[in-house]
């Protein structure tokens, strides 16, 4: 067995299952990035408002969320799932055709893969995971959410993780990362190392969707969920 079989065995991803035929997910880069300026552009009063919400009021305000053009092209708001006292919080970035339809984030081929990585780690979604996206409308055709998109969505996100209070964020893919690090740089620049987030550790790996797509970086996200492992292991001690 060479290292990469004995990696993707690891991850309980191999023999790969990707289905021949089956057109990989669609995800385009940011084009703009989240930055303090697109922040300042959203509805600050709005944002305050948010701040101050429960778990309750929070998912109330998402469901009847009207303040970007992304809902009136959806079906319904995702607003996240999991354990809302989790150590783990997982962040994606927005819900795709699947997750419309259900109402739940990562489901579908990414959200078996997402599954697959968690057990590999030991985690399970529910138990001491949350799992959350950026945006919780569905973008049209799958595309990346607009930077506007983001920054009007973004507030729910941050109040999702002051309620969880999270050890470790996972930031899966480049429009997580950025939008909870105010950058704009690729995950493989960004991979690797350890990232905060207001004081909480952030390790930024690829999305499972790109990873239907390219499953030799599966070797490197395993390497970024070791690094969280670590990472939980010493806030722990
Ligand atoms: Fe509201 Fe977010 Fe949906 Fe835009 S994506 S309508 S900000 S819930």
């Amino acid at each position: 067995m060479n290292r990469e079989e004995a990696v993707l065995r690891e991850l309980n991803l191999y023999p790969l299952w990707q289905q021949r035929g089956q057109p990989a997910p669609v995800m385009a880069p940011v084009e703009v990035p989240v930055t303090e300026k697109t922040a300042a552009g959203s509805d600050k009063g709005r944002e305050q408002l948010v701040r101050e919400l429960d778990w309750p009021k929070l998912k109330s305000m998402v469901s009847e969320c009207t303040a970007c053009g992304l809902r009136a092209g959806c079906t319904q708001t995702v607003f996240g799932s999991g354990d809302e006292q989790a150590d783990w919080l997982f962040v994606g970035e927005g819900p795709g055709a699947d997750e419309d339809a259900q109402g739940e984030p990562f489901v579908g081929q990414a959200g078996k893969l997402l599954d697959n990585m968690l057990a590999a780690i030991k985690l399970k979604r529910d138990k001491n995971v949350y799992i959350g996206n950026v945006v919780k409308c569905r973008p049209h055709d799958n595309r990346a959410p607009h930077a506007d998109e983001i920054a009007s969505c973004l507030p729910y996100l941050q109040r999702q993780i002051e309620l969880v209070q999270p050890k470790l964020i996972v930031a899966l893919g480049k429009t997580a990362a950025d939008a909870l690090l105010g950058r704009d740089d690729t995950i493989a620049s960004m991979r690797g190392k350890l990232h905060d987030y207001r004081g909480i550790p952030l390790v930024a790996t690829y999305h499972p969707a790109h990873l239907l797509r390219t499953p030799l970086d599966k070797a490197k996200v395993w390497e970024d969920l070791c690094m969280a492992v670590a990472t939980m292991s010493a806030t722990e001690k």
